[in-house]
């Protein structure tokens, strides 16, 4: 039977949370140790770890058939590719920074400085869109050092927390992208493969949303149960059970992890009891 291959990034801050994923998703990989390429036992999928710069092009040529890369690769290296899902995870930004010390008010004040980058291809499209003619000085690594030894005026470059820019004297001036973890695929998958995909997609969907979402139990007060309802919606609706005590009921439901300190504070002002939550492992959507 044929297999989908995936292409996952070799060592970095994609590499643990997508092989974690794959796990969540049922998938078990054979690699101890690491290796270049791996198969799974349970389900039709062979996994070859790349550098991240490399996934979209060995994407585009159908290499792997699908790969996870961070939004901004797959932006950077414009590959015909198509988007297939987001993830969710590795987030950042890409943003522009500045010496702490210089003066900033608008992107104008970029017009014929030096800019450190490694991604060119995003802040040029970004700068022409915006009239402003700066020189982007392509870097592989270390750019946040680059401002200090002279060789650049500013940077362009991945922000998470912005700690890293703090501890190299920049300040975040302008944010051009916000990126996360997504897959990507071939444009010319035959039908087989194509299957496989929907499957792998479906279990991923599955994943995310349970680690999106609670089980909730409480015991609820008759006089209040309607609006305890009203509260927590769930999938369909919480189900119901009458608790032995008289003028009790027991509501079970699922709450989304977005909505949770909120919800929990309006029950307990209905006089909700008992509330328990619960980690769901799977949610079929
Ligand atoms: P490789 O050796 O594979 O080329 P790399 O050094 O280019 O790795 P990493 O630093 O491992 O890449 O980052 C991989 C991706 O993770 C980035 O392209 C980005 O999408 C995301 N990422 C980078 N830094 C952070 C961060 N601090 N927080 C969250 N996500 C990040
Ligand atoms: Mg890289």
């Amino acid at each position: 039977m044929e297999k989908l291959r995936i292409a996952i990034q070799k060592s970095g801050r994609l590499s643990e949370k997508s092989l974690l994923l794959l796990k969540e998703a049922g998938i078990s990989l054979n690699n101890g140790s690491r290796k270049l390429r791996s198969v799974a036992q349970t389900f039709p999928l062979e996994v070859i770890y790349l550098r991240d710069d490399d996934i979209p092009q060995y994407v585009e040529d159908g290499v792997a058939h699908i790969g996870i890369v961070g939004e901004n690769e797959y932006a950077e290296k414009e590959c015909k590719v198509d988007l297939v899902e987001r993830l969710a995870y590795s987030r950042c930004r890409l943003s522009i920074a500045v010496p702490k010390s210089e003066s900033y008010e608008s992107l104008e004040d970029l017009n014929g400085k030096r800019i450190a980058t490694s991604y060119p291809v995003i802040l040029e499209k970004y700068l022409q869109e915006h009239g402003v003619k700066a020189d982007i000085h392509i870097l592989s690594g270390s750019v946040e050092l680059a401002p200090s030894i002279g060789m650049a005026d500013a940077i362009f470059d991945i922000v998470s927390s912005g700690s890293t820019l703090i501890s190299n004297g920049l300040k975040e001036v302008e944010v051009i992208m916000r990126s996360e973890a997504v897959v990507i695929a071939n444009q010319n998958l035959d039908a087989d493969i194509q299957a496989i995909l929907y499957d792998l997609i479906f279990r991923i969907r599955s994943v995310m949303a349970a680690s999106n979402n609670k089980y909730i139990l409480l015991n609820a007060p008759n006089e209040n149960l309607q609006e305890i309802i009203n509260t927590i919606p769930g999938m369909k609706s919480p189900t119901v059970m009458p608790l032995a005590e008289s003028g009790w009921s027991s509501v079970h439901s699922v709450l989304s992890e977005k909505e949770f300190w909120s919800v929990i504070d309006r029950l307990r002002e209905l006089g909700a009891q008992g509330i328990l939550v619960i980690p769901i492992e799977k949610m079929i959507v």
